[in-house]
């Protein structure tokens, strides 16, 4: 797989509880492999030791693999789920035949200085070079990065990444609202 292509460091997959509302009790997926215990519904980095079932989720892009080696009983979207599965945001699972959860799209876009790669390049919209003073907005795709300084005045301050919508080196939307970006979870 094309690490280029299949990171998305400014997007995370949450497991949401049906009965507990759209933001309490939701689980946060890492990006690396993580093991969820299909009774307490605790997550964790561990590899789990032989004797512990568990349900494994890879996060790839906008996609959920889930692995389930030890056959918990799961449901998706109220159909029963092959043992490697590859899930979307808004899927509803089943789990244990007693928890019901939603995946959904989580978006906390990152900002900070730049990369050392990108220090003294050109920034792609005001052609100023960035430096290790700066503070930008990383695409959550490519990794390319736009300035976008603090306060309110644009004379005096660059902001580049809002001066465009889509990032000028892979097109990729540029969303600097923190959320979710799932809509309708739960709701029909
Ligand atoms: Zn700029
Ligand atoms: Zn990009």
């Amino acid at each position: 797989m094309n690490p280029q292509t299949e990171s998305q460091p400014s997007l995370s997959f949450h497991l949401i509880p049906a009965q507990a509302g759209k933001e309490g009790g939701a689980i946060s997926l890492p990006k690396s492999p993580s093991y969820l215990d299909p009774e307490t519904l605790e997550i964790g980095t561990e590899k789990p030791a032989p004797s512990q079932r568990r349900l494994t989720f890879e996060p790839h892009g906008r996609n959920l693999l889930v692995l389930n080696p030890d056959r918990v009983p799961l449901r998706v979207n109220d159909l029963n789920a092959p043992r490697v599965h590859l899930l979307e945001e808004g899927d509803h699972l089943l789990i244990g035949n007693q928890h019901l959860l939603a995946t959904a799209l989580y978006n906390c876009p990152e900002i900070g200085p730049p990369p050392s790669a990108n220090i003294g390049r050109a920034c792609p919209v005001c052609r100023n070079t960035f430096t290790s003073e700066d503070r930008v907005y990383h695409c959550g795709s490519c990794g390319g990065v736009l300035h976008l300084e603090e306060g309110d005045n644009p004379d005096e301050s660059l902001q580049c990444a809002l001066s465009v919508t889509h990032c000028l080196t892979c097109n990729h939307p540029i969303n600097l609202e923190e959320g979710y970006i799932t809509q309708g979870i739960f709701e029909q």
